[in-house]
């Protein structure tokens, strides 16, 4: 028997199709069969053949969620069936994407694998609305941290991240925002601390709330930010041209072009 194709771990960026890589594109062109993750969005299905198999393993979205071993096994199945497989995660296929897992298993079953790199949500939906996360003016460095633990992970030290001074850029923070800005304010955090939720960045439903550390629970509640969305917290925040204005907060649908804001 020939040599199974690797299986691609591709990385389909924050969700606007337009910042898939040419990588990307190029993978998706080959694939026979695409392993869809719901944060990656429809839009990456342009670029694949009408005959492609499209399976969807989303795990979020009130549906019940496909078991990580379920999707090893499939990506497993598919692949020593002589198929071109392709595993579509949102964004980056290694930050926070469950990339390292999978890759493990695929090298545990002794499959190649080729990695194709996406342009992250914790810096993309943060510069679509105008907030650099390593601005050297505000902040020596970003970290990159979850919000959200997995069964029995540790917590991050928020006390040594809020004395850092580097930008904090949260993803899957949202649902804990009160416990998350409380652990920041306990450890020294001014409570006028930037912060800012972009949701659902780069793509046209995009929202953005601008606000400080001390409000950032009851603003994202007024603003009913929910997920996916990123959390930003730090001088950073300020270099967006939308800091300044009176009404600190915007949907796309008032000032918002198709997928960034625009700015005078
Ligand atoms: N691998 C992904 C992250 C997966 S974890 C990446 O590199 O971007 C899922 C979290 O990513 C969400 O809870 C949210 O915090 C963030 N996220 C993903 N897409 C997003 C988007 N378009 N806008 C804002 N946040 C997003």
């Amino acid at each position: 028997m020939s040599a199974p194709h690797p299986v691609v771990l591709l990385g389909a960026g924050p969700g606007d199709p337009e910042l898939l890589t040419i990588k990307a594109v190029k993978a998706l062109r080959r694939a026979t069969v695409v392993l869809l993750d719901d944060l990656a969005g429809e839009g990456v299905l342009r670029y694949i053949r009408c005959s492609t198999r499209v399976l969807r393993v989303g795990k979020r979205g009130g549906c019940a969620s496909t078991p990580q071993a379920f999707i090893d096994r499939l990506m497993i199945g598919e692949c020593r069936r002589g198929e071109r497989v392709v595993r579509v995660k949102g964004g980056d296929p290694f930050v926070f994407g469950r990339g390292g897992e999978e890759l493990d298993a695929l090298r545990a079953a002794g499959i190649p694998v080729e990695v194709i790199s996406g342009i992250t949500a914790g810096i993309a939906a943060p510069a679509a609305a105008g907030i650099p996360v390593t601005d050297r003016r505000h902040a020596p460095g970003v970290a990159f941290v979850t919000g959200h633990l997995r069964e029995g992970g540790v917590e991050p030290d928020w006390a040594a991240l809020a004395a850092s001074g580097l930008t904090l850029v949260i993803y899957m923070g949202v649902s804990r925002c009160d416990e998350l800005s409380g652990r920041l304010l306990a450890a020294g955090l001014p409570a006028d601390t930037p912060a800012a939720a972009v949701q659902n960045g780069c793509t046209p439903a995009m929202r953005l709330c601008l606000t400080t550390l001390g409000d950032l629970g009851e603003s994202l509640r007024r603003e009913a930010i929910g997920s996916p969305a990123i959390l930003v917290v730090g001088d950073v925040v300020r270099v967006s041209g939308l800091w300044a204005q009176p009404s600190n907060r915007l949907s796309m649908d008032t000032t918002c072009s198709a997928t960034s804001l625009s700015f005078r």
